[in-house]
């Protein structure tokens, strides 16, 4: 399988290339040149394939030769071991027709660990059978940091630097980074903001004798992996429910388009799947521009949902790349357009194109409370913002032509405990895996918001080894 960049001018790459690269050279994003096929036939076995067995299906082709098939298939039992339901990915029917699929059940209980448990194996394979090591930094507001951590807890080839705005994350989420005893996790508070810290980052990379001497590398959601992880539970959710002949709706809670897209790349591979409707908070531009053919930022305003508080969605990327027939030169023209001026905007047709898949969805937070209660009424189960979100879109936006719909759970109620119980006067009870947090010792590094110092930090602490 050959990758190409959604702006048509860095190189074509092979799966360990993107990999390791992230951000093509030019700046875009990369995709698999021509898209598997799964054609009707192989459904109804495709459907009776365990989670594990069906990710090996849909990720050996984008995978190729990089790595063979038996150790493939153990990197993949591997990382959907640790989860805490057998499913992996588990439905629950709500209402006659409506599945809320959860998400939830890794390590750090957030949908991101489905791909990072996975993309974490998939980088250590690929390095250790260069004989090379990486450092990995990045910045979290919360979530993000502990699902990277989690990914690469105990590599052999990966030494993972996470900083966070000092006093700025709440306990249970600083506690998810700072408890994990492993070598190679070095957590940092920094003196600043979720934006200095931001800012941080983004200096070590402009470094570049820096960032080569450090052979610094990034787990974010640009990378093509963590879509390729992505597209395997919209695969079961609709192999589950047609059995090939009908088409199964999608609701999801997004903010950088990196979920529904993978729902998408999964319709483009021939599963049955109708419509995808893009559920936002009051970070409302996707949603503006599925109802406008209209791309234009305006300033996050910070909701009950803090993981869908995003104004620039860098994965929609790989959609315009789609609806601008796969022209790189007009994708580039168009995200520079964004970046000076702060919008862009497609054609009338391009839109309509648009629209015969995705649908848009918004909800302000006294709404999402609003749903955070109803659900607690209906099912008696508590359920987090970002998933309320998503299962208001489902009953609002729904196609009503009889066929299912499965809203996407993306995080434990557990999570954001003062929300839920704010709606539902319940505070929900702490998972197991949260509540042993409280009593680990935690190692924590405090450093001022300045680059030298984080930079000598890092080289301090990064192990020897060859860079990539
Ligand atoms: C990251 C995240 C989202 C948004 O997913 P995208 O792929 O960025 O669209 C939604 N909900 C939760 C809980 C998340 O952590």
């Amino acid at each position: 399988m050959r990758y190409l960049s959604t702006r048509g001018e860095a190189p074509a790459l092979d799966f360990e290339g993107v990999l390791l690269a992230g951000l093509a050279t030019d700046g875009g994003l990369y995709l698999p040149e021509s898209w598997p096929e799964f054609d009707t036939a192989s459904m109804p076995r495709l459907a009776r394939l365990s989670y594990d067995a069906l990710a090996l299906e849909i990720v050996a082709p984008f995978v190729g030769d990089a790595i063979p098939q038996a150790a493939l298939a153990a990197i993949i039992r591997d990382a959907y071991a640790g989860f805490d339901d057998p499913a992996v990915v588990p439905m629950r029917a709500i209402e006659p027709g409506l599945q809320v699929m959860e998400l939830f059940h890794g390590p750090t209980l957030a949908f991101k660990d489905v791909a990072l448990q996975l993309v974490g194996r998939l980088f250590d394979h690929v390095l250790a059978k260069r004989g090379r090591r990486i450092a990995i930094v990045a910045a979290t507001s919360g979530d993000t940091g502990s699902a990277a951590i989690e990914a690469c807890r105990g590599s052999k080839s990966i030494d993972i630097f996470v900083m966070h705005p000092k006093g700025r994350v709440s306990d249970v989420q600083r506690r998810q980074m700072t408890t994990v005893a492993a070598p190679n996790v070095h957590n940092i508070a920094i003196e600043g903001s979720f934006d200095d810290c931001q800012d941080l980052v983004k200096a070590m990379f402009n470094d570049r004798a820096f960032r080569a001497e450090m052979a610094l590398s990034a787990v974010n959601s640009i990378n093509w992996a963590r879509i390729m992880a992505q597209i395997v539970y919209y695969a079961a959710g609709a192999v589950a429910l047609s059995d090939g002949r009908w088409p199964v709706h999608f609701a999801v809670p997004t903010g950088n388009f990196g979920n529904v897209y993978a729902g998408y790349a999964a319709k483009r591979m021939g599963f049955p799947i109708g419509r995808l409707i893009v559920a936002s908070n009051r970070n409302d531009i996707l949603t503006r521009f599925f109802e406008s053919g209209t791309m234009s930022s305006e300033p996050v305003v910070a909701t009950q949902s803090p993981s869908m508080d995003i104004q620039v969605s860098s994965n929609f990327e790989r959609l315009l790349f789609d609806l601008l027939d796969r022209d790189g030169r007009r994708v580039a023209d168009a995200i520079a357009s964004f970046r000076t001026s702060g919008r862009f905007a497609v054609s009338p047709a391009e839109l309509a194109r648009a629209r015969e898949t995705f649908d848009a969805f918004r909800l302000d937070d006294e709404g999402t409370t609003a749903e955070i209660a109803r659900h607690h009424r209906s099912t008696g189960m508590p359920v987090d913002p970002h998933s309320a979100i998503g299962i208001a879109a489902a009953r609002e936006r729904r196609p009503w032509d009889g066929r299912p719909i499965v809203a996407l759970a993306t995080a434990h109620p557990a999570k954001f405990p003062d929300a839920v119980e704010r709606a539902t006067g319940v505070r929900p009870p702490m998972p197991k895996r949260l509540a042993a947090l409280m009593q680990l010792p935690e190692r924590c590094t405090t450093l001022p918001n300045e680059l030298a110092s984080v930079e000598n930090h890092v080289r301090a602490h990064r192990s020897r080894g060859a860079a990539a």
